[in-house]
């Protein structure tokens, strides 16, 4: 499968290299790196998409809320990144459920985590799917609070 997350945020080592644009508050490798800072409307994602998947979305934001400081970025063609250094926690919006990705300092090769991999020695991306408001669980909340920690504290 393709890992937009990875595409646009495997060089983890570098952090302390971003450039933060200040129109935007994008951040990107290459200082003045060219770009729109137009911001696409997230809204647009769940055009068209069941009514369930924006409930889903706005559920797991408030209790992400509850971890602490954040900001999102939607970019094409379906993702919105949770970002504070940088990304902790990426929703995809997909036909008929949210893929929902974050990093773990090591492999939590278990159900429902469907797909993972590991980006460097302490920092594994896992995949888990969700259509359904019961699926958003204690443990993918767990997973996703370790995933806000680990990337604060990196
Ligand atoms: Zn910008």
């Amino acid at each position: 499968m393709r890992y937009n997350f990875l595409a646009l945020h495997s060089n983890l080592g570098n952090l302390s290299n971003m450039w933060t644009c200040p129109q935007c508050k994008r951040t990107f490798r290459n200082t003045n790196q060219a770009h729109s800072c137009k911001q696409v409307d997230k809204e647009s994602f769940f055009l068209r998409r069941p009514a369930h998947l924006k409930k889903l979305y706005d559920i797991i934001k408030e209790k992400v809320n509850g971890l602490g400081e954040f900001r999102e970025e939607a970019v094409l063609p379906d993702v919105i990144f949770f970002k504070t250094k940088s990304t902790f926690l990426a929703i995809k919006v997909k036909k008929a459920w949210l893929d929902i990705e974050f990093f773990l300092d090591h492999l939590e090769d278990v159900h429902p985590v469907k797909k993972y991999l590991q980006t460097s020695k302490r920092r594994f991306v896992h995949l888990v799917s969700i259509d359904d408001e019961k699926e958003i669980d204690h443990q993918l909340m767990d997973w996703i609070s370790h995933s806000y920690k680990l990337i604060k504290s990196s």
